[in-house]
């Protein structure tokens, strides 16, 4: 009586596997590029958010802004820098702005 596979069953299975891992291979990283916007975002929707509940307690709004964005610390998963033009205006060059 035989027992185990033999090596062409084995190639076979490793190929089939091999084959649906490349199938797979697009939506996982779409899935996880998605996921990143949607962090980022969601990081610039908070600084946002404290910001605006802080900013009518003070005078100096771009030191408050510049405060909390460092208390933040990463916004975007990528590690793109995000651009700050003005208090309350943030927008990350790969996945846009929270505040529009
Ligand atoms: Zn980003």
């Amino acid at each position: 009586m035989k027992k185990g596979f033999t090596l062409v069953e084995m190639i076979v299975i490793v190929c089939i596997i091999a084959v649906l891992s490349l199938l797979s291979a697009p939506s996982i990283i779409e899935t996880i590029r998605s996921g990143n916007k949607q962090v980022c975002l969601d990081n610039q929707k908070a600084i946002l958010s404290e910001y605006y509940a802080k900013s009518p307690y003070t005078d100096n709004k771009e030191t408050l802004f510049k405060q909390i964005i460092n208390e933040y610390g990463e916004i975007c998963p990528n590690g793109t820098i995000i651009d700050i033009t003005a208090p309350g205006h943030l927008n990350c060059p790969l996945h846009g702005s929270a505040s529009n």
